[in-house]
C-alpha cells in the first residue's frame, strides 16, 4: 500500500479532535453507578485524557458535594466547573464559547442524573447537530430506588450507557446498588430527591450504599466508624 503524500496532507490536518473542521459522528455517553464508585474521578480522568490529545472541553456539574461549582472527588482531586442551573441552555453555552473564539470539542458533566430532561435534549442536539462529544456521569437512581430524571432521559437517548465497574460493597459484602438515605439510623423512602450530602444541616442525613436485599429490609448493619476501621 502506498502511503499518502504526507507533506500536503499535514497542512490540512486540523488540530486533533477538531470536529468542527472535519465533522465526525460525536457521541452521547452516560456512565452511571452508586455513590462512592468513583464517577467524579473518572470524569476528571476522561477530561485529562481528552485534553492531552489536544482537545478542548467544558466541565459542568450539578449540585456538587462541595456545594460550589467544582467537581470534587473523594480521592481528593478537584476541578473548576460550570454549574448547571435550570435556566442553562447547553447549546447556547457552547455556541457562546465558540463565538468568543474558544474551542469546545466535548463536554464532561458530573452529577448528570440530576439534569432536567430538557438539558439532556440539548445535549443530544449538541451531539447530533454540532458534533460535540458529551460524557455524562451520575447516579441512575435516587434514594427511593427510582430513576432520576436526567438519568432516565440519558438512558433513553444516549449512544452508550455504561455501569462503572468499580464495585461499592454493602456492609454484608454484596455489591451495593441502592443509594439509601438514612435519617437517625433508619432508611427513609420518602422526601425530596435532591438533598445533597456533605453540606451539613440540622437533622443528620446521610447516605449509605446497600445491596438490594438490605435496602428492602432497611438493615444498615453495624455502623463502623473510621477509627474502628483502622484500629480494630
Ligand atoms: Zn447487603
Amino acid at each position: 500500500m502506498t502511503p499518502p503524500d504526507r507533506s500536503s496532507a499535514l497542512a490540512s490536518v486540523p488540530a486533533s479532535g477538531n470536529r468542527r473542521a472535519i465533522p465526525m459522528p460525536a457521541h452521547l455517553k452516560f456512565f452511571y453507578g452508586p455513590m462512592d464508585c468513583g464517577k467524579s474521578t473518572l470524569a476528571l480522568q476522561i477530561d485529562h485524557n481528552q485534553a492531552r490529545q489536544g482537545r478542548r472541553g467544558l466541565v459542568l456539574t450539578r449540585y456538587d458535594r462541595s456545594g460550589g461549582p467544582t467537581i470534587s472527588t473523594r480521592v481528593g482531586l478537584s476541578h473548576d466547573a460550570i454549574e448547571v442551573t435550570d435556566e442553562l441552555d447547553m447549546c447556547r453555552l457552547v455556541r457562546e464559547r465558540w463565538a468568543a473564539g474558544q474551542r469546545v470539542d466535548y463536554l464532561i458533566i458530573d452529577e448528570a442524573g440530576f439534569l432536567n430532561p430538557e438539558h439532556v435534549e440539548q445535549l443530544a442536539e449538541l451531539v447530533d447537530e454540532w458534533h460535540v462529544d458529551v460524557y455524562c456521569f451520575g447516579l441512575a437512581t435516587d434514594f427511593r430506588s427510582q430513576l432520576l430524571p436526567g438519568a432516565k432521559r440519558l438512558i433513553e437517548l444516549a449512544d452508550e450507557i455504561s455501569a462503572i465497574q468499580v464495585e461499592v460493597l454493602c456492609w454484608c459484602g454484596r455489591p451495593g446498588q441502592q443509594n439509601a438515605r438514612v435519617v437517625e439510623d433508619r432508611v427513609v423512602r420518602e422526601g425530596d430527591t435532591v438533598l445533597v450530602a456533605d453540606t451539613g444541616g440540622a437533622a443528620e442525613v446521610r447516605y449509605q450504599v446497600l445491596c438490594r436485599a438490605h435496602y428492602r429490609s432497611g438493615d444498615l448493619g453495624r455502623r463502623v466508624s473510621a477509627d474502628q476501621l483502622t484500629l480494630d
